[in-house]
């Protein structure tokens, strides 16, 4: 086989991953096999025990009595999955639905993305400068969630629904004007031009005419001079938050109540700020890394443990997941464990773990565990050290006919074997192999397998 052919054979099974459609009439766009309701992989695989048949679904058949199928849905998707079908916008135009190019800036079809796809995972989607800058936002934590949503045209449809409630026109019920889109919210609304301009100082006529998507990216990013970088979130945050009150608990704080909220979380952030530079020092440069799961190489399972200790190393508990190298949920499980440190509770968690793994037949593991202790003992420890026991156990299993990997993971990077440690604490002593994800790992796997990822200090 050429190297042309065998380049185009690889990267041919990734071109429907490479398509998202624009769901308008739903009626070309299948529910489960297509990749629609957002930027990650087709919802057939975040689904459970769905049934064959179902494959072929139109997004519109999932409509009943005008409203998502979510009793229907719940059935088979995970709770974060169906609370993203409910803000979504239900089918409703006579327009055919449209196909783009999900993991390049411009519609177009790019050689470099499919490439991109087959080398480093839809995780790279997301690298989107604007969301980095989401995620380096110094502000509280929610504030992150809520960019994602406004990069992702989610607003508008959050809104609509829990407006249903109470309105049933779209318009904005703060100045009775135009249709409520992000941009209004944010933007457009008298509400917010009244607080845009006592934070601007110059330059309005860009800041109000550029594209929702540009605005967002240009500001969050800090490319544009004319507001900083904090300002600029706390007050879209603000106009958000605001806006809920005002739909929720019909309470409408004035321009300059805003503005004073703005300027008091901003205070905080600053010295939140201050205080860090304080506790880190002079001498130690750290800098902000996003740290997030990402899936092992081609042909090799990731395995991630953990342990957890809590009632002063009276209560111990480990966990761990076995995933395969496109990120998909092989096997689990959570122990429930007598007393040990940290440490002794990490080190079981890894033996469990790569013994599931030998069982489940994986001839490469890649074994992720966020106790760099583990990994430093297993390197060093000599007969005579207090853990001894643990190490030449794991070593025992390595020396197997196989090829194993042992290297440490911060523990953002490891939330869902953190979620299934956790877990233990609650179940009969013993291993619980777990061959099927519950709803709530689900979540978790899911949360993974969007390639999300939290900003940590780290040494440089
Ligand atoms: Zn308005």
């Amino acid at each position: 086989m050429s190297n042309l052919w065998r380049g185009i054979l690889r990267i041919l099974h990734v071109l429907p991953k490479g398509i998202m459609w624009n769901v308008k009439n739903g009626m070309g766009t299948r529910f489960w096999e297509d990749v629609w309701l957002q930027d990650g992989p087709p919802l057939g695989e975040l689904a459970e025990n769905l049934p064959p048949e179902a494959a072929n679904v139109k997004v519109v058949e999932m409509v009943l009595n005008g409203n998502w199928n979510l009793d229907y849905a719940r059935l088979y998707l995970p709770e974060a999955v169906v609370m993203q079908l409910q803000l979504h916008p239900v089918p409703h135009a006579s327009e055919a639905d449209t196909p783009c190019w999900r993991l390049s800036s411009s519609v177009r079809f790019t050689v470099l993305s499919a490439y991109e796809l087959t080398a480093e995972g839809e995780e790279e989607s997301w690298q989107h400068p604007a969301w980095k800058a989401a995620w380096k936002v110094d502000g509280p934590q929610r504030v992150k969630p809520f960019f994602w949503l406004v990069l992702h045209n989610r607003l508008l449809s959050n809104a609509e629904r829990r407006w249903r409630h109470f309105a049933t026109a779209d318009g904005c019920t703060v100045c009775g004007g135009r249709p409520e889109t992000n941009s209004h919210v944010l933007r457009e609304c008298s509400y917010a031009r009244a607080v845009w301009a006592e934070v601007l100082s110059d330059e309005p006529d860009v800041f109000f005419n550029t594209s929702i998507d540009h605005w967002v990216m240009h500001y969050l990013s800090g490319q544009r001079k004319i507001i900083d970088s904090p300002l600029f979130e706390v007050t879209c945050w603000n106009l958000w938050k605001n806006r809920n009150n005002w739909v929720f608990e019909k309470q409408l704080a004035s321009t300059q109540q805003l503005l004073n909220q703005v300027r008091a979380l901003r205070r905080q952030i600053e010295q939140a700020g201050v205080m860090a530079r304080k506790v880190l020092g002079a001498g130690l440069a750290r800098n902000m890394e996003l740290i997030g799961w990402k899936r092992s190489l081609s042909g090799w399972f990731c395995l991630n443990t953990d342990g957890s200790v809590t009632g002063g190393q009276v209560i111990t508990a480990a966990g761990g997941v076995i995933r395969n190298d496109e990120g998909r949920f092989v096997k689990a499980f959570s122990t429930n464990l007598v007393g040990g440190s940290i440490t002794h509770t990490e080190m079981v968690g890894i033996v469990i773990g790569l013994q599931l793994a030998w069982e489940e037949g994986c001839q490469k593991v890649l074994v992720q565990t966020d106790s760099a202790m583990a990994v430093q003992l297993l390197q060093e420890a000599t007969p005579g050290h207090p853990h001894y026991v643990q190490v030449s156990a794991i070593r025992d299993l390595l020396a197997r006919e196989w090829e194993v990997h042992v290297g440490h993971i911060f523990r953002e990077g490891n939330v869902v074997a953190d979620y299934l440690a956790s877990v233990g604490h609650a179940l009969p002593a013993g291993v619980h192999v777990f061959k099927n994800p519950s709803s709530m790992l689900s979540n978790w796997l899911y949360f993974d397998t969007l390639g999300i990822q939290t900003p940590r200090l780290v040494n440089s």
